[in-house]
C-alpha cells in the first residue's frame, strides 16, 4: 500500500454505543478504509460489547459499500481500569454527584487511555486518522471529554510517537439532537433505526426495556442524555417538517 493510501486510512474508538457508532458512520463516509477498536474495562454496561458486533455486522444495510470498507476490529483488555478503584462505571454503586463536581461514572484516565492504546495500534497498522466521540457539550463533566485535552493528546501522541496522527472528534461541538441528525445525515433513517435498535448507551447495561430511542433503564444520566436527544431531534425535524410546508 502507499504512503498515499496509508494517509487515507483511519481508526475509530467503536464501543457500541450511539455516539461511537455516528462516528464510524462518520469515518466510513470520509476515509477509505476503517479499522475499529473497543476497550474492556470491566464496565457495568459491558453488554455494549456484544451490541457493537450486531452494528458491525449490520453497517451493509445502511450502505451496501460499507462492510468491505472495514478494516481490524481490536478488542484491548483495559481490566487495570477496574482494579484501579471505584467507580460507579466499573463497580456496582451509586451513580452520583460527588463534591469535586465529578460524576460518580467518572473513571480518571479512560480517554487518555484508549487514545494511547489507538494510536499505538494506528502507529503500527499505518494509519493516521484517529476517530473519538469526545464530546464537550453534553459530556457530564468528563475533563476528557474537553477538546482542550484531546488537543493536548494529539500533540502528546505525536511527540511520543514521532508520528503525525489528526485526532477526529466529530460529536465535539454537537448535542445529543444534533447527533441523531448527524446520523441521518450520513446513513438516513436506516442509520437512526439500526442506532436504535442496536447500538447501546445505558450505564446500568439494561436491555430488556425499549423505548422510541432504544434500550435502557431510561433513568441513568446515560439514558437521560439519549432520551432528551432524541426528543429534541424529533422536535426539531417537526418544526422543519411544518417551517418548509
Ligand atoms: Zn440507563
Amino acid at each position: 500500500m502507499t504512503e498515499k493510501e496509508h494517509s487515507n486510512q483511519a481508526i475509530v474508538l467503536f464501543s457500541g454505543g450511539q455516539d461511537s457508532t455516528t462516528c464510524l458512520a462518520w469515518a466510513l463516509a470520509r476515509f477509505s478504509r476503517v479499522a475499529t477498536v473497543a476497550f474492556d474495562y470491566r464496565q457495568r454496561h459491558g453488554v455494549e460489547l456484544a451490541c457493537r458486533a450486531d452494528v458491525l455486522a449490520r453497517l451493509g444495510d445502511v450502505n451496501p459499500g460499507w462492510p468491505s470498507m472495514l478494516g481490524e476490529d481490536h478488542l484491548i483488555d483495559l481490566g487495570l481500569l477496574a482494579g484501579l478503584g471505584d467507580t460507579a462505571l466499573t463497580r456496582d454503586v451509586e451513580i452520583r454527584m460527588q463534591d469535586n463536581g465529578l460524576p460518580s461514572t467518572f473513571v480518571p484516565g479512560r480517554n487518555l487511555l484508549f487514545l494511547t492504546v489507538a494510536a499505538a495500534i494506528a502507529y503500527r497498522s499505518g494509519i493516521r486518522h484517529i476517530v473519538g466521540g469526545m464530546c464537550e457539550t453534553d459530556y457530564s463533566g468528563y475533563p476528557d471529554c474537553r477538546d482542550d485535552t484531546v488537543k493536548a493528546m494529539q500533540l502528546a501522541l505525536n511527540l511520543g510517537m514521532d508520528a503525525h496522527f489528526v485526532l477526529h472528534t466529530p460529536l465535539m461541538w454537537l448535542d445529543k439532537a444534533d447527533t441523531w441528525k448527524l446520523a441521518e445525515d450520513l446513513g438516513g433513517t436506516a442509520l437512526v433505526a439500526l442506532i436504535g435498535e442496536h447500538s447501546h448507551t445505558c450505564y446500568l447495561g439494561e436491555r430488556t426495556r425499549r423505548w422510541e430511542w432504544g434500550y435502557g433503564c431510561g433513568d441513568c444520566p446515560a439514558c437521560r442524555l439519549r432520551a432528551d436527544g432524541w426528543a429534541r431531534y424529533l422536535g426539531r425535524a417537526a418544526a422543519h417538517a411544518s417551517n418548509a410546508g
